[in-house]
């Protein structure tokens, strides 16, 4: 029988410690693991046998925390990575090449702007950027050398709803998988490989821990996408030397990417996340669908209520009626629109400042996803290094600010907002 989600997020993965009967996962702190023999060293080293080797590669804790991911996503395997930046990187390794690229959303994590459109060409990769509600130019912008799509399910920083299910479509008649950031929402509000996703991605540090304890990533592979039929994939479908001569796809299936990203990925990338923050992670897990309900809950009340406070100009929440995304948060995420949202305030950029200078409950602070609310000015941190028309375009320009709406009650959180508000138009 399958489980439901609330079962799964405490149970997936895990079993009491066969050695000690304790009943909670076990922070495996150990570097190596002892071989059986030399046979068995070997055929763990030839990949014939699957166990621990070492912990750059895996760990029985992380382990634990990549299957109730992939349980949660419905996926058929994930790999842990120390951020969310690494998986991002992981998840593209074994997909490009030198000269390759990239069709990604514009409405993307400032983090993620930054690493696509500078970082990733050091490698030899480029990534164009397009507007993801213009379906026809998504479909435009892929040409010959485009190895993934990306986009974010629900959008950091606006709360901006990605049409899944038409950017899917697009993906699949190009043959190219789609890469889905689904850290802002979290499997319980949407699953993406649901919707078409070939990989989920996700910063793990946000809602999946959910108190800001942990920097952490993972890469949910659905298992569904073939690898060989067009050849465009070869370190996945292709001979591998390291491992003499295997052919990934081949041998394992629909684990061929979760497999390449351990046994290759984080072997030779070395992003590798540590058996503390992944206990953490899993803590954090055993309560997501109650936190979730609280943040969608409280989101809808606050925003509610700052949409019509006079110096508000507008307010980006996919949960109000107003929101041009409405629609899509009954199809796409129908256990509600996340947390997290944009303001834009009548002051401006000296407004801006003053507001997030004058809250007290809210701390201005660079993360999202706490069950403390926070908040933060993207155009003067987090999208800084944008220039003013990437932010425009990510929703992030000098008059907004992202707010991420914790657990807390929702009437002590108007309260601090509103004398926050009163004082920067003073
Ligand atoms: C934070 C974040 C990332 C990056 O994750 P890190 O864990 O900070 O590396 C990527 N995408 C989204 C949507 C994020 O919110």
């Amino acid at each position: 029988m399958a489980y439901g989600f609330d079962t799964l997020q405490i149970h997936a993965g895990a079993r009491p410690d066969p050695a000690t009967g304790a009943r909670q996962t076990p922070i495996y702190q150990t570097t190596a693991y002892v071989f059986r023999d030399a046979d068995h060293a070997a055929a763990l080293f030839n990949l014939q046998e699957v166990g621990y080797i070492y912990s750059r590669l895996t760990n029985p804790t992380v382990a634990v925390l990549q299957e109730r991911v992939a349980a949660l996503e419905g996926g058929a395997g994930a790999v842990c990575c120390s951020s969310g930046h690494a998986a991002q990187i992981m998840a593209l390794f074994p997909l490009m090449g030198p000269g390759k690229n990239i069709v990604v959303s514009t409405r993307l994590y400032g983090g993620s702007v930054t690493q696509f459109s500078q970082t990733i060409r050091r490698f030899g990769w480029s990534a164009t950027f397009v507007d993801f509600d213009d379906i026809d130019a998504v479909a435009a912008a892929i040409d010959d050398d485009t190895r993934a799509i990306f986009c974010e399910s629900i959008a950091n920083p606006g709360g901006y709803i990605t049409d899944l299910d038409a950017v899917a479509e697009v993906s699949n008649n190009a043959g190219l998988p789609l890469i889905v950031d689904n850290t802002s929402a979290t499997p319980y509000l949407c699953r993406p490989i649901e919707h078409g996703a070939t990989l989920v991605v996700h910063s793990a540090t946000k809602y999946l821990t959910g108190n800001g304890t942990v920097t952490g990533g993972v890469i949910v592979d659905s298992g569904t996408f073939d690898w060989s039929a067009s050849g465009k994939f070869p370190s996945l479908s292709e001979p591998e030397p390291a491992y003499h001569g295997l052919k990934f796809h081949e041998t394992f299936g629909p684990l061929a990417f979760t497999f390449h990203g351990i046994a290759v990925g984080l072997r030779d990338l070395g992003m590798t996340l540590n058996p503390q923050a992944a206990h953490y992670t899993l803590m954090g897990i055993e309560t997501l669908s109650l936190r979730m309900e609280r943040h969608v809950e409280n989101a809808k009340i606050v925003s509610q209520w700052l949409e019509k406070y006079e110096h508000v100009a507008a307010v980006t929440y996919a949960g109000l009626p107003s929101s041009p995304y409405h629609d899509r948060v009954a199809r796409i995420c129908p256990k509600g629109a996340g947390g997290l949202f944009t303001i834009t305030l009548k002051g401006g950029y000296e407004a801006c400042v003053k507001f997030v200078d004058s809250l007290e409950l809210f701390s201005h602070v660079a993360n999202l996803g706490d069950t403390r609310s926070l908040v933060i000015h993207s155009a003067s941190t987090t999208h800084r290094q944008l220039s003013p028309e990437q932010q425009e375009a990510a929703g992030a320009g000098p008059d907004v600010v992202r707010i991420s709406i914790g657990i807390e009650n929702a009437d002590d959180l108007i309260a601090d907002l509103e004398q926050a508000l009163e004082k920067a138009h003073s």
